[in-house]
This record gives C-alpha cells, sequence and structure tokens, in this order.
C-alpha cells in the first residue's frame, strides 16, 4: 500500500477531531504530504471518520491526479494542494469546522492577539474572503490570506484551516485557534479585551520555539 504510514495517521487524526468536539459528522478534511514521493494522503468526501480506514484514504499528486484509492478524494482538494505547493516547510494541513472559530468566521472577523497562545498560529489569525467550498476560488482565498507568516486563517462563513510540519502540529494550532476563539469571543461578551502587541507575540513566538525544543 503507498503511503501507509500517512494514511493510517489519517484515520487515526481524523478520529481525534470528533474526540475533541472540533468538527461534526463528515466535516472538515485532513491529509498529509510525503516530500519524497510528491504524493498526498487525503481524506475521502462524505465518509464520517469512524467509518475512514487506511485504505479509504486517498492518494493523489499535486497534479489532481489520483493514483491509489477507490473513494473520492476530499473535496477540498485544491485548497491541500495550493498549501503543499507554496509552503515548502508544511507537510500537513488540517480543515475543521470548529464551533468559535467558525462563529468568528461567520463575522468575517479575524481573531486579534488577545491571548499569547495565538503565536502558535502568528500574530493573529486572518479571515479570508468567502468562496463556495471545494472551489479553487476558495483556496486561491485562503492562500491570500495565509501567505507565508499564518500557520492557521478562518474561512469566512465556513470553518478554520491549520497547517504545520507535522500532522500533531497542525492538529495542536487548531486546538490554540479553537481555544483563543473561545476566550475572544467570551471576553466580548463580558468586556473589551486587551489586545497583545506585536512586539509582545513575536517574543512568544521565539520563546514557543524554545519551549517545544525540550519535549
Ligand atoms: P469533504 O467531506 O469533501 O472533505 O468536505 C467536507 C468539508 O468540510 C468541505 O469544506
Ligand atoms: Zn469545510
Amino acid at each position: 500500500m503507498l503511503l501507509e504510514k500517512e494514511r493510517q495517521l489519517i484515520t487515526k487524526y481524523g478520529n481525534k477531531l470528533i474526540e475533541l468536539g472540533i468538527t461534526r459528522q463528515t466535516g472538515g478534511n485532513l491529509s498529509i504530504f510525503n516530500r519524497n514521493e510528491s504524493l498526498m494522503a487525503i481524506s475521502p468526501s462524505a465518509i464520517p471518520y469512524s467509518k475512514i480506514s487506511a485504505e479509504k484514504v486517498v492518494v493523489m499528486d499535486l497534479n489532481k491526479k489520483k493514483i491509489e484509492g477507490d473513494n473520492k478524494p476530499s473535496s477540498e482538494y485544491e485548497l491541500h494542494r495550493i498549501i503543499y505547493e507554496k509552503r515548502k516547510a508544511i507537510n500537513s494541513v488540517v480543515h475543521t469546522h470548529p464551533t468559535y472559530a467558525t462563529t468568528i468566521a461567520c463575522l468575517k472577523e479575524e481573531i486579534p492577539p488577545i491571548h499569547y497562545l495565538i503565536a502558535f498560529a502568528g500574530l493573529k489569525v486572518p479571515c479570508a474572503s468567502y468562496a463556495r467550498f471545494g472551489t479553487k476560488k476558495l483556496a486561491k482565498n485562503v492562500y491570500k490570506a495565509m501567505g507565508s507568516k499564518y500557520n492557521a486563517v478562518l474561512l469566512a462563513n465556513h470553518g478554520l484551516i491549520s497547517v504545520g510540519k507535522d500532522i500533531k502540529h497542525a492538529l495542536t494550532i487548531s486546538e490554540m485557534v479553537e481555544f483563543c476563539a473561545e476566550l475572544y469571543y467570551r471576553a466580548k461578551a463580558v468586556g473589551k479585551p486587551e489586545i497583545l502587541s506585536k512586539k509582545q507575540i513575536k517574543r512568544v513566538i521565539e520563546n514557543l520555539q524554545d519551549y517545544q525544543k525540550k519535549q
């Protein structure tokens, strides 16, 4: 089986999305890119995570060609592909519909740096303009908002995407962003959130690199 390890990780982390409550039903999708083989393992479209086995995970190249797997690849293939093409240090993409991040996305707002853990995603979490799910336009809008600076972006009226050096990293970023989105929502409900400065977040980004090295 091609990309067996990656396909097993997709099944494992797909179930984690449901366990963590950061997506529902068949919402969201995830992929891992093997740069040596130049192949992507991506979750199949419209299949509940509990029913996905390694065989059902689809192997695609970056030219939209299916290499292995009987199922249809995720409808967001283009969204995953554009990231691997443009961001050479990124090897995993996680897309979810978490409640709080999606709430902010429905306001078409960004998440400002109200808590230091936003540093996992960058200086803030921008919001990409709306386009229908599964379209090239959505992929373009997301990359426009993300560029090379951010590891997470809100998708207006839709959800969240995070990118990482591996799938564990990409999922951690999604969890941190959802935590910050919940704090932002709650803080706004009872007062005026205090926003950290760029300088303060830049310092945290540097510290986080050391913090993670010790693991
Ligand atoms: P897929 O089931 O095709 O991956 O689509 C789910 C989704 O979240 C679309 O944005
Ligand atoms: Zn979606």
